[in-house]
């Protein structure tokens, strides 16, 4: 289907919206998914820790769309951080999606208390190097972390999943990763619903004649960011895929620019994750 992608520093490609599906259990998963790739979607992100990722691979087999079309991204829980332990770990992933390959593996968190990130980052390597991961990247880091992932291997992530949304803009964040050619993807990037009853997005919506969830989707999109929002109501993962017959206007952006700081992160600051 027709739709924005954007361009890795490894020459692949990835759908700038994606499904997210945390706190999915896999019976909820799989018609989640196909009701994404009915919607058009061709890019879903999952994780070991989510615990669904049967449901996911089953979501696909029984999609109707072929495995080649869409971008799959799953991710190594801090558990496994070490060189063996992830190829191991890569191994069960692929075994429960039901797949050769992923689009994309990513480091969930560097845990950096165990100090086995740089490590497993070689271990990611590898597996780019085999081709079981078509492309590499990490979550949660800050540029410390990709500092040394690069220093010790000279591969840098094509991505980097962060907390991000338009009260919790991490600029400084996106500047870093810009100058590495790093990409930049908003996990909770609908705040995990708190945005949705914001003044400001609800009278950028009206305004526009669409749903707060629509017009925040569309301020990632056009501030170049891979977009996942999740949802399981079929109706709701439709509406969030439509974002791309209109666009916000510099008032637009200038109002919803402004919210940054307004809010602050909902899920934990990586440097203090102890897990
Ligand atoms: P989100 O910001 O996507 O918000 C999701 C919630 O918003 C849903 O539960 C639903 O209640 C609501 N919603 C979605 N669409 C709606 C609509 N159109 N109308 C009304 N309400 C709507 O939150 P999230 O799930 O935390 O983040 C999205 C994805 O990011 C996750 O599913 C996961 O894939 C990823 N994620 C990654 C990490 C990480 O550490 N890498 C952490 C958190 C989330």
């Amino acid at each position: 289907t027709n739709q924005p992608r954007i361009t890795f520093k490894d020459g692949n490609t990835i759908p700038q919206i994606g499904l997210g599906v945390w706190q999915t259990p896999n019976d909820v998963a799989a018609p989640a998914v196909r009701a994404a790739l009915a919607a058009g979607y061709r890019h879903v992100d999952t994780a070991a820790i989510y615990e669904n990722e049967e449901g996911v691979g089953e979501g696909i087999r029984t999609s109707g769309v072929d495995r080649r079309e869409i971008f799959l991204t799953t991710k190594l829980w801090n558990d496994d951080q070490g060189f063996d332990s992830t190829l191991a770990a890569f191994d069960r992933s692929l075994k429960r999606l039901g797949t050769d390959y992923v689009d994309l593996y990513l480091i969930h968190w560097p845990s950096a208390h165990r100090d086995r990130y740089a490590d497993t980052w070689k271990a990611f390597v590898r597996l780019k190097e085999e081709g079981r991961a078509r492309s590499i990247g990490v979550s949660n880091f800050y540029p410390g972390h990709i500092e040394r992932v690069i220093a010790e291997t000279g591969v840098a992530p094509v991505i980097n999943q962060i907390e991000l949304h338009p009260d919790f803009q991490q600029k400084d964040t996106r500047k870093f990763h810009e100058g590495l050619g790093i990409v930049t993807e908003s996990w909770s990037p609908l705040g995990q619903g708190k945005l949705l009853s914001n003044p400001v997005i609800a009278s950028v919506a009206a305004k526009h004649n669409r749903t707060p969830a629509q017009v925040i989707i569309r301020w990632h999109i056009e501030n170049g960011l891979v977009v996942i929002p999740k949802s399981v109501t079929p109706s709701r993962i439709g509406e969030n895929f439509q974002v791309f017959d209109f666009s916000l206007d510099s008032d637009d952006l200038t109002a919803i620019g402004k919210l940054d700081n307004a809010g602050a992160r909902i899920g934990p600051d990586p440097k203090m994750a102890a897990f």
